[in-house]
């Protein structure tokens, strides 16, 4: 068996990828050969440069569909779009999402609602719409982003801790599901990345504890995260990339925390 992660003639989509988490593993995927389907929020040209860059970049095909993944028709037509596009979907990372914090008392209704929809009720849609294909060819990556907030909880984030121990759980249910067939589906369970989500955590802390913002990530974020570092996208996209190779076959089922030790206490 060749172990080496060789994606060429591969199709896969990354949902949430003009970003952050995402866009470090749509570029770990390409840079393996895989054709790609971007999705995301943000600026058109800002979009359009991204993914021009990646054809260029490492000579595959790359696309971009503008979903709102708080829609489930939009993810079920991004899926077929996609697979009518490329011709298949091997590879399906759910990585889009939200965060809002915020004592459940004044949690606002309508934010458990989109986070619940775009965090967890996307992959549902995502996972629906693209396993009919991969049981078809007998070969298929799923890999769910989800957070150590999947395995442990933090006081104020509540529909995100309920949404990513709910990916976490999907993720079991659909390694089950597909065991037999050649199909694996794992959960990612990052500490803190420095991305646009954690930047806006970093200014709201800052104002809230009247902290400058090196304060706040030397003193209320680093303390969970024993390694005192920031998780890089590139060592996200790194371990998505070995997700997608076949020495990973046997592994399914599994939520694989990348945080520095945080959730070893
Ligand atoms: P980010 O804000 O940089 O990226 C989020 C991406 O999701 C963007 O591309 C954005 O456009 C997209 N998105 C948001 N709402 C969308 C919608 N309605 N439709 C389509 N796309 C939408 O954040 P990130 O930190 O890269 O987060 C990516 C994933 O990683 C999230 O699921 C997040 O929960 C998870 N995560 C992040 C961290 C962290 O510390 N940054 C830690 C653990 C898990």
């Amino acid at each position: 068996m060749d172990m080496t992660p060789n994606l060429n003639g591969r199709n896969a989509i990354v949902t949430g990828s003009t970003s952050g988490i995402g866009l470090g593993i749509a570029r770990a995927l390409a840079g393996a050969g895989a054709n790609i389907m971007l999705n995301g929020l943000g600026d058109t040209k800002k979009i359009e440069a991204l993914r021009a860059g990646l054809e260029k970049e490492f000579r595959v095909k790359a696309q971009y569909s503008d979903a709102d993944m708080s829609k489930g028709e939009e993810i079920t037509e991004m899926i077929h779009k996609t697979e009518a596009n490329f011709g298949a979907i091997d590879i399906l990372v759910n990585n889009a999402g939200i965060q809002f914090v915020s004592a459940i008392e004044q949690f606002p209704p309508s934010k458990w609602e989109a986070i619940i929809a775009i965090n967890l009720s996307s992959s549902f849609y995502s996972i629906n719409a693209a396993l009919p294909g991969m049981k078809e060819r007998g070969w298929g990556r799923i890999i769910n982003i989800a957070s150590i907030h999947g395995l442990v909880a933090s006081p104020f984030k509540s529909a995100y801790v309920a949404a990513k121990h709910g990916v976490v759980g999907l993720t079991k249910v659909v390694a089950l599901e597909t065991a037999e067939q050649n199909i694996t589906c794992n959960a990612i369970c990052p500490g803190y990345v420095r991305t646009p989500l954690v930047e806006n955590q970093i200014r709201d802390q800052a104002k809230a504890h009247n902290m400058t913002e090196d304060e706040v990530v030397d003193k209320v974020m680093m303390q969970w995260q024993p390694n005192r570092r920031f998780v890089e996208t590139g060592e996200i996209g790194a371990l998505a990339l070995f997700l997608c190779s076949e020495a990973s076959r046997s592994i399914t089922g599994a939520s694989l925390p990348i945080d520095g030790a945080w959730t070893a206490r």
